[in-house]
Formats: C-alpha cells, sequence, structure tokens
C-alpha cells in the first residue's frame, strides 16, 4: 500500500477501506508518512468528505494508535464531556469542578488551540507550573486521588490525534465533520467515558456555520458513541457571539475564575450551567436537568467548585496562589478600551473576526507548535441585544507588541453590527441530539 494512492483515491471522491485508513493513520502516528502527505489527505477528507463507516474506521485507527484506558475500577460513572471549539469557550474550567463537587469525578483529555477558536490547556497555562503533559499512569492517580484530571493527549493515548490536531490547525483543515467527530471520539472513547456530553457550536465563530451542519457532526459523534457502546448526548449551542467576555487565555483563565466564585458574566454561567447539568444527569448523580442546575449553582455559590478548581491546578503542578488573585496573572504591556462610535443595539457580532484579533496578537498559534502569548487577548462588553450608547466601552484590547495592537483595533472595530429597533438576545441552545 502506498499513501499516495490513498490521497489519490480520497481526492477523487472514494470511499477507503478499513485497511486503507489503518495503514494511513499507522504510518503516520509512526513518522513513516510525512506531515505533506498527512495534510494533502486531511484536505481531501475535508473537501470529498466520509460515510459515516469511514469514520467510524477512522475513529477506531486513532484510538488504536495509543493506549485505552479502562476508568470504571476507578470511578463509577464515567462522565466527560468536549466542546467542538468555539471563541471564548473556557466552559471546561467551570463546568469540570463544579461536577466534581457534585460527585462526579472526571478525567478529560483537551486539546490546544485550533485556527480561530482557542484550547482548554493553553489556558489553563496561563497558571504558573500547570502541567498538561501527564503520563496515562499520572492520569490515573490523579483521578483516584482528587477525581479530577485536565491532560493533553498523552504520548500514549490517542497519538495519532495528537499529530493530526496540530497539522490540521496549520492547514486549514479543520473544519470537517469526519475529521471533528473522529478527533473528538478518539479522545473521548480512547480515555475511557462511558457516557458523553458533546457540546457542538454553530455560528460565525465555529467551525459549523448552520445548524444543519452542526446537527451533521452532532449525529455523527453520536452514532460513534453509540457504535462504541458509550452514551452520548450532543447540545448545539450559539456561538455567534464569543461566550462570556473574555477571549485570550489568561483573560478567559480569570473569567472562568469569577465564574467558580459565583460571578462571571450570565450568558457564560447559563452556558456552564447547562453543560454541567447534562453531564451530572448521564452520571446519574442528579434525576433531571433541573435539580442538576440547581445542585451546581449551589456549588458555584458556596465555594466548593472552586475548591476543586484549586485542588485540580495544585494536582498538576501550577501555582495557586494565581487563582487565588487572578490578578497575578500575566498581563500584556497595553491595554486598550474602544468606545462605541454611535449609539444603537448590538444586532450582530462576528464572533470569529474576534477570534482572529486574539490570535493576531499572539493567543494561537501560525504554525504548529509555536509559542503561544498568555497575556494577550480581547474583551468584549457587549452582547447581541445590548444597547450602547456613543462613547460607552465596546472592547478592550491586551497586547504586547504596539503595532500588533494597532491591527487588532482597527480588526475590532469592524465586527460589532448595530440597529435602531430593539434586538433580541441570541438563543444559547438550538437543539439536543441523542440521550
Ligand atoms: N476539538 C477536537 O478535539 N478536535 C477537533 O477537530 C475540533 C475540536
Amino acid at each position: 500500500m502506498r499513501a499516495v494512492d490513498i490521497i489519490t483515491k480520497k481526492r477523487d471522491g472514494k470511499e477507503l477501506t478499513r485497511e486503507e485508513i489503518r495503514f494511513f493513520i499507522e504510518g503516520f502516528t509512526k513518522g513513516d508518512i510525512p506531515d505533506y502527505q498527512a495534510a494533502a489527505w486531511a484536505m481531501a477528507v475535508l473537501l470529498r468528505g466520509m460515510s459515516s463507516e469511514e469514520t467510524v474506521e477512522l475513529t477506531q485507527a486513532i484510538i488504536a494508535s495509543g493506549d485505552q484506558l479502562d476508568l470504571s475500577g476507578i470511578v463509577p460513572n464515567v462522565v466527560d464531556k468536549h466542546s467542538t471549539g468555539g471563541v471564548g469557550d473556557k466552559t471546561s474550567l467551570v463546568v469540570l469542578p463544579s461536577v466534581m463537587a457534585c460527585g462526579l469525578a472526571v478525567g478529560k483529555m483537551s486539546g490546544r488551540g485550533l485556527g480561530f477558536t482557542g484550547g482548554t490547556l493553553d489556558k489553563m497555562e496561563s497558571i504558573p507550573g500547570f502541567r498538561s503533559d501527564l503520563t496515562t499512569e499520572e492520569f490515573l492517580t490523579q483521578l483516584k486521588e482528587i477525581g479530577l484530571v485536565l491532560s493533553g493527549q498523552t504520548i500514549d493515548i490517542v497519538p495519532a490525534d495528537g499529530k493530526l490536531y496540530a497539522l490540521r490547525d496549520v492547514t486549514g483543515t479543520v473544519p470537517s465533520v469526519p475529521l471533528i467527530a473522529s478527533s473528538v471520539m478518539s479522545k473521548k472513547i480512547a480515555a475511557g467515558a462511558q457516557a458523553i456530553v458533546l457540546d457542538v457550536k454553530v455560528g460565525n465563530g465555529a467551525f459549523m456555520q448552520s445548524v444543519e451542519q452542526a446537527t451533521e457532526l452532532a449525529e455523527s459523534m453520536v452514532g460513534i458513541a453509540r457504535h462504541a457502546g458509550r452514551r452520548a448526548v450532543a447540545l448545539i449551542s450559539d456561538m455567534n457571539q464569543p461566550l462570556g467576555n473574555a477571549v485570550g487565555n489568561a483573560l478567559e483563565v480569570k473569567e472562568a475564575i469569577d465564574t467558580l466564585r459565583g460571578d462571571g458574566p450570565d450568558d457564560f454561567r447559563e452556558h456552564s450551567l447547562e453543560v454541567a447539568g447534562h453531564m451530572l444527569v448521564l452520571g446519574k448523580i442528579e434525576a433531571n436537568q433541573k435539580q442538576a442546575r440547581a445542585a451546581i449553582t449551589k456549588v458555584l455559590q458556596n465555594g466548593a467548585a472552586f475548591e476543586r478548581f484549586l485542588a485540580l491546578v495544585r494536582a498538576q503542578g501550577g501555582d495557586v496562589t494565581f487563582v487565588e488573585d487572578p490578578s497575578r496573572l500575566p498581563k500584556s504591556r497595553f491595554v486598550e478600551t474602544v468606545p462605541s462610535e454611535r449609539s444603537g443595539y448590538i444586532s450582530s457580532i462576528e464572533a470569529r473576526e474576534v477570534g482572529l484579533a486574539a490570535m493576531m496578537l499572539g493567543a494561537g498559534r501560525a504554525k504548529k507548535g509555536a509559542p503561544i502569548d498568555h497575556a494577550v487577548g480581547v474583551v468584549v462588553h457587549q452582547k447581541v441585544g445590548d444597547h450602547i450608547e456613543e462613547g460607552e466601552p465596546l472592547f478592550t484590547v491586551h497586547a504586547n507588541d504596539e503595532g500588533r495592537l494597532n491591527e487588532a483595533i482597527e480588526r475590532l472595530n469592524m465586527v460589532h453590527h448595530y440597529q435602531d429597533q430593539a434586538v433580541d438576545p441570541l438563543p444559547r441552545f438550538y437543539r439536543t441530539v441523542g440521550g
């Protein structure tokens, strides 16, 4: 078998066999198939798509590239969550300690920033000392000891996804249903999840642009879960504006800490409550969503969720004094707030542009493996439906370079759209698939 034949077969829109998919993923993981061939193959998959059988095979091949965890002896109900990626999406930082505080242990494998979206690990690494590169043994020990782990793809688990994810990030091959579905589900299944809450983002700040596309992705992931004998529920959630206000690593950590202390922006708190609620129900901790939301609200108010976050940071080598006092988190040299040039109702916000502005400031990567700047980013002060007066703060840019600061301001000056008549706030969720 030759990699080039597999690439041309997919380029020509044909269905790949199980053997071909296995050969390609195995060869790429071992380094026998170079990045340039894997990138060409990923582009062919993006353009030509995959059947549901191929997507299941791809997921299995990615899982087979490394070890699989069996967490059943450690935690009674292994429930996980995963977001398909958005702008300002710091949900895991709040949801994980919250469900743990309600009695649901979670060992989660997360990703890094992808394209214009941020990544949980990059955010957590804003906290000095925080380690995301746990070995399987460390992952299991920590789960047993404190019931909470937030780790990257370790070398032992789904190494193929780790490599492919980084390559897709810089080759324009992210927004593909089979590539996203296999990437997300391989991580979840290999990490031993029996039940999974999927947060499928849709809108101008997501990889999926329409509710139909997001539904296709949700159905694909729920189908992969079913095939692997796991339960999954997918929430199709709005990403037509940043989630919360902060976009950028340390800025988002601070917003998550505020939320864990019972504060934080309304939309982000509501989103976290909904996702966490579904986890508690899937994990059989609470009987229904109403009770689950009440339980989460309680642990956000009484400090129990925040305590769990501290325990997580401590366990992974992070300096908790930065969490106790988030004003110590990395700060940028320039902080500039830009006022609104007119009055009116905010009718739309181009979330992708906000994500790109943050990335351009250094919060994300333009090249595989490039370092990122944890301090930089953007804070949007208004949401769709809000009324703003001319001169009121519209957004704040945090930058470490004057040139980039000005470029970001120029870009961000175009992202808000206004109208004179009142505008309804955006829905938070559109639909639920599976469950
Ligand atoms: N999250 C993932 O884990 N993989 C993707 O491809 C996109 C979002």
